[in-house]
């Protein structure tokens, strides 16, 4: 799992985006949900896996109906600390446009009760191009599967577990479960979130340890 692609794409004098490194949690594996108005609004599905979010753009986004399967494409690992970032890519710049905090929190391999072991799990079910996990987080709870398509390289599907007792939820709320924004008023808004300010303190540390 690596972060060369990421780091090669972002020009980080110019984005406001953290610099990619691997972290990894102490505790459960973490997810993150991020709507984002690039060239064409999508939600990034990022799930936590040896310390990168392995990520997907969904067009459409995740459909609270269980019927629903969404198109999930498999793009660039983005690095840990992205779970945080909300806020305005500058345009012209890679995926410019305003990132919204949708839904984030911690998940586990479907079945798996030892989180120690989750992150080979996660590995091997990438591999196998089947992922069935379960979510806790504040808008999506309970299990969903995201399944590679067969003979393709990039493109997966997105869906919420059937049977899952959950599913009655019949829609999500639109706001930044980080802020409570909406996307306009993160795009209108001049302030940075706070966490993004921590980030760069401690990008600036570590680059003075290194030197
Ligand atoms: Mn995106």
């Amino acid at each position: 799992m690596d972060l060369q692609t990421y780091n090669k794409k972002r020009d980080f004098d110019k984005t406001k985006e953290p610099k990619g490194r691997t972290k990894k949690s102490q505790g459960a594996l973490r997810f993150v949900v991020q709507k984002h108005a690039a060239s064409h609004l999508h939600y990034d599905f990022r799930l936590e896996i040896d310390g990168v979010l392995v990520s997907w753009a969904v067009p459409k986004g995740p459909s609270a109906d269980p019927a629903d399967r969404r198109l999930a494409v498999h793009v660039e690992n983005h690095p840990m600390d992205y779970i945080n970032f909300e806020g305005t890519i500058p345009e012209g710049e890679y995926g410019g446009g305003t990132v919204m905090v949708w839904d984030t929190g911690t998940y586990h391999a479907e079945g798996n009760e030892d989180i120690k072991k989750d992150n080979s799990l996660m590995q091997k079910q990438i591999e196998d191009g089947s992922i069935k996990i379960v979510l806790e987080g504040t808008k999506l709870k309970g299990t969903w599967h995201l399944v590679k398509m067969k003979g393709d390289d990039k493109n997966w599907l997105l869906m919420k577990n059937k049977s899952d007792a959950l599913s009655k939820q019949k829609e999500f709320t639109s706001k930044s479960i980080l802020s409570d924004r909406t996307m306009d008023e993160i795009s209108e808004s001049n302030t940075e979130w706070s966490t993004e300010a921590e980030h760069q303190k401690e990008d600036t540390e570590n680059l003075q340890k290194k030197n």
